[in-house]
């Protein structure tokens, strides 16, 4: 219990502290003030250690969260972008500053290797654009005559986040950014596989400036208080990344109480067409990168490869060269780039996904065949590490091809004409990132109209992007499209005003 975190909510600027409670019989350490005072542990996956109690918020507590963000709204709104902008900037610094901190808590937490730890850069981009980014706003129009008429666009008032628990300080940042910079108040809710950054962030606000209520932070599971910021009638609008079966609750619970506006960023099953012509071992190493890297618990994660039959065993001997060569182990060691998946949940479903995959079809690397699927596994909450799995010949409607596994499980199948590896790249709820190899440009414009996919690689692999083209999903993958140009439009409501002069005339 040495150094053990006690992670505590962040309500209008105050934390829930320590402190010793007489009960009449004896002295007790208790978190006040808070109506639940309820904690949860958390483990860290791959060493198995207790390292961290954290607070549970309850229903209660998301009601004194949003009444702190509905009285801090006002006074927010009315500043310039230039104010609301000033304490995002701080906000940035002390990120990139502490970004070892961060990495080594989540490390800790949900054991994405320190040396992969991009989120503080990520984060101090997002906080630094949004910091300035304010000032877009309506238009005006003299094409009625008689009227001078106006659009405005307004925040919306309290907003709700919640995040998932893969890369939060990237979610955190890319959707606070913005919804603050557009005049909103937010109440966030933190993953609770991996709440110790933004519970770290929390330490932060006050001394950035940001006035109480701003910034409203909260842990807990999805059910007790997720499901209340999903349905609380005074939250006007929820920003969600997550999995697609949350997705759907959230979206029911919206319709169910106020009708609020929901904005999804949600899983993914992507498809990478590795073409006859491709460069194979570029494509190889691309599509193994995209699969493998955070052990394979990315949204945008190229889960199925489909090769052309000519290139087949050049291209997965290529893969399954890299696949090998992953440095797996402790996840706070910087050589290290293959963590533990994030906790025993996790763990436990990808193990279940590859007795599956087993029995229909292929094994062909890891998965207790000629390589272990885990690494030392000592019981129920440490060392959760699965080695990358490829299977082949999967056939498509089995469940390791359909169905996001969120682990370092690659099916790869084999095709033989374009019209056919479309069709299956296409036949999925799934459309957020597919990817194709090829050097025939008039093939790669055609082949990525045709893919069902709101993101595109060509001869790259995600998580390859950039920061000012729009980032979602088609079908269940999502609904929004985020980026630095896009985001702030989630945050805005549009009025239009229309505004009578007499004797204006037309133009
Ligand atoms: P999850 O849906 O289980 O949880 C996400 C968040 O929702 C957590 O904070 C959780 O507590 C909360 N939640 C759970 N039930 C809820 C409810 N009923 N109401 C409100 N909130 C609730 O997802 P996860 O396991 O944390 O993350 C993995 C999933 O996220 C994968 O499906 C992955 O593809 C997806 N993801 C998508 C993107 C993207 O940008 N499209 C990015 C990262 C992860």
């Amino acid at each position: 219990m040495d150094n053990l975190i006690e992670a505590q909510l962040f309500i209008n600027n105050k934390v829930w502290f320590s402190a010793k409670i007489w009960t009449g019989i004896d002295m007790v350490s208790q978190l006040v003030p808070s109506s639940s005072n309820e904690t949860f542990d958390l483990y860290a996956p791959y060493s198995g250690k207790l390292i961290a109690k954290v607070a549970e918020a309850s229903v209660d507590d998301v009601d004194s969260a949003v009444a702190a963000a509905e009285t801090a709204f006002p006074a927010w709104s009315a500043l310039s972008p230039i104010e609301r902008g000033k304490p995002l900037k701080k906000l940035a610094e002390m990120v990139l500053a502490r970004k070892d901190e961060l990495a080594n808590l989540e490390a800790l937490s949900m054991g994405k290797p320190v040396g992969d730890y991009f989120d503080a850069g990520y984060a101090g981009v997002q906080f630094n654009y949004f910091g300035e980014a304010a000032y877009a706003q309506g238009n005006t129009s003299l094409n009625t005559p008689g009227f001078l008429n106006m659009s405005l666009r307004q925040p919306f008032g309290v907003v709700a986040i919640i995040i998932p628990w893969n890369a939060p300080l990237v979610f955190f940042s890319k959707k606070v950014g913005p919804a603050i910079a557009a005049g909103n108040t937010v109440v966030l809710k933190s993953s609770e596989k991996a709440p110790l950054t933004s519970w770290k962030v929390s330490q932060w606000i006050t001394e950035c400036g940001f006035p109480p209520g701003v910034i409203n932070i909260l842990s807990g599971h999805g059910h007790i208080s997720g499901s209340a910021m999903a349905s609380h009638m005074r939250i006007r609008a929820l920003s969600f990344t997550g999995s697609t079966r949350t997705g759907r609750a959230i979206q029911i619970a919206s319709a169910q109480s106020n009708l609020k506006k929901v904005v999804f960023e949600l899983g993914g099953k992507g498809p990478a067409l590795i073409f006859e012509d491709a460069d194979l071992e570029e494509a190889a190493k691309g599509t193994e990168h995209s699969i493998n890297g955070q052990s394979g618990q990315t949204c945008m994660a190229n889960s199925r490869v489909y090769v052309q039959e000519s290139v087949k065993e050049r291209f997965i001997e290529a893969f399954k060269k890299f696949a090998s060569s992953r440095r797996i182990g402790d996840p706070t060691d910087p050589i290290v780039n293959h963590g533990p998946q994030a906790d025993k949940v996790q763990y436990d479903t990808v193990l279940r996904y590859i007795a599956i995959g087993k029995e229909t079809g292929n094994l062909l690397l890891g998965g207790g065949s000629n390589e272990p699927a885990r690494n030392n596994y000592a019981g129920a909450k440490g060392n959760l590490t699965v080695h990358p799995v490829i299977f082949t010949d999967q056939p498509e409607d089995s469940r390791v091809v359909k169905e996001e596994i969120f682990g370092p499980v690659v099916v790869i199948n084999v095709f033989k004409t374009e019209e056919e590896v479309i069709a299956k790249a296409n036949d999925t709820e799934f459309g957020l990132y597919a990817s194709l190899w090829t050097k025939d440009l008039e093939r790669a414009l055609r082949v990525s109209k045709k893919l069902e996919s709101g993101m595109v690689g060509v001869n790259c692999a995600s998580p390859t992007g950039s920061w000012d083209l729009p980032f979602g999903g088609y079908k269940g993958s999502g609904t929004g499209r985020e980026s630095l140009l896009e985001s702030m439009e989630h945050y805005l409501e549009h009025k239009s005003i229309y505004f009578k002069v007499s004797g204006i005339g037309g133009i």
